[in-house]
């Protein structure tokens, strides 16, 4: 059981969390970083005393820096910040909260620093996969799952005589709020529309992702690199309810489910006590309550993203980390009031077969072809 955890963007909707169920435990908080919401950062300051306070944005860094002077809280800023609460010496794990690829660089520093990572932040494992998981073997520490499905399957997994035996990994979705619509009725759908997700509260960025299908897209890719399972073995069912948060069927088609009520307060809390399990804030699963389960297929046609995460999959090399970055920039567009929710499928498709794709031997491989995907996104728009 770890006793020191650094969190980064615990600001966050994982990070609050992350927070409020490591409140309830017996674990020293070392590090704590935010993008620009000092406001909020300096109450988790003043509650939970770490050593290291990081604000990305340098003018509200030194805002802060007024504002607790009264603390042993020393304040950091930028990307050196990031990667200074990473890799601070007397932390056990590191949870990777952030959103985006700027998780990227932090993530790997923790691991260079033999620091257990707990990864939220699936954008990296996604654009980074090949870097990440070789620098976990490398320096022989754990990547523990944070995202509700990888964390069900990682579940299911306990106690599996070994990998062989597992046939294939089932991601559930909740499908988001426009599950069932056609590509017509999907034409002039808004952005509060698109952020009124049916069963999970979320930050903004992953919300639009549930809403374009995205999300379901960059998990299957997640599970890849997490689970070693290729493509083809696994599958996406739609289960509106997201009671079931994803399964696993071995090779004599015995089938493993995790199931309970959607509050992701349990693979956090799972994360950070691996192996083991303590009294959760989270309420109970009451089956009879829930009365039905349905499942569907889902609609590739409709939702490009799904299929063009595939598709980057099977191509491998920099083509995830290609995906990845055109989602981003599209996605922070559709925010913006720049593109529609359907430019955002589209422009994710175009840029696997528009954007170079390359072998990754190094980070900067990773970095230049989200870039070059951004700037594919940027000028198709502006064309
Ligand atoms: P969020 O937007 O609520 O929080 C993101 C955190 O990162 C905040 O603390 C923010 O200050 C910080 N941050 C954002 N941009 C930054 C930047 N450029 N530099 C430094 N810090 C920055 O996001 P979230 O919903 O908590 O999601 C975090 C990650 O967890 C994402 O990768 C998401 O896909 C994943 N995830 C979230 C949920 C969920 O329920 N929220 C579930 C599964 C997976
Ligand atoms: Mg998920």
């Amino acid at each position: 059981m770890i006793s020191t955890i650094s969190i980064l963007g615990s600001t966050g909707s994982i990070g609050t969390q992350a927070l409020d169920v490591i409140s309830k435990l017996n674990i020293k908080v070392i590090a704590l970083t935010a993008h620009s919401n000092i406001k909020l950062l300096e109450q988790q300051i003043r509650k939970f005393n770490p050593q290291l306070a990081v604000v990305f944005d340098e003018k509200k860094a030194k805002q802060l820096c007024d504002n607790i002077k009264d603390t042993n809280t020393k304040v950091l800023s930028g990307m050196e910040g990031l990667i200074e609460a990473a890799t601070q010496e007397d932390c056990d794990l590191v949870l990777n909260a952030l959103v985006g690829m700027v998780g990227l660089k932090p993530t790997l520093s923790a691991i260079k620093a033999k620091k257990d990572v707990a990864l939220a932040n699936k954008e990296t494992l996604v654009a980074g996969g090949s870097l990440v998981m070789d620098a976990v073997k490398r320096n022989c520490v754990k990547l523990y799952p944070v995202d509700s499905e990888h964390s069900a399957i990682f579940q299911c997994l306990q106690g599996a005589p070994d990998n062989k035996s597992l046939k294939k990994i089932i991601l559930t979705a909740s499908g988001g709020p426009f599950f069932g619509k056609t590509k017509k009725e999907l034409r002039n759908v808004t952005k509060a529309q698109a952020l009124n997700h049916p069963n999970w509260s979320m930050g903004a960025k992953i919300t639009i992702d549930s809403a374009t299908m995205m999300n379901k897209g960059l998990e299957i890719i997640e599970a890849y690199w997490l689970f070693n399972v290729p493509v083809e073995n696994i599958d996406v069912v739609i289960h509106r309810e997201s009671i079931i948060h994803s399964l696993i069927m071995y090779n004599d088609n015995s089938v493993i489910a995790q199931l309970g009520v959607p509050d992701m307060r349990i693979p956090i809390q799972y994360a950070i006590t691996y192996p083991n399990r303590f009294k959760s804030p989270v309420k109970e699963l009451d089956l009879a309550d829930v009365g039905m389960m349905t499942f569907a297929k889902p609609d590739e046609k409709t939702f490009r993203c799904l299929s063009a995460c595939k598709k980057a999959l099977k191509i491998g090399k920099t083509a995830p980390a290609i995906v990845n970055g055109a989602n981003e920039a599209a996605n922070q567009l559709f925010r913006d009031d720049k593109i529609t929710f359907l430019q955002i499928g589209e422009l994710v498709e175009k840029s696997v077969e528009n954007v170079k794709i390359v072998e990754p031997k190094t980070l900067d491989d990773v970095l230049k072809a989200d870039l070059l995907a951004r700037e594919f996104v940027i000028n198709s728009i502006n064309m």
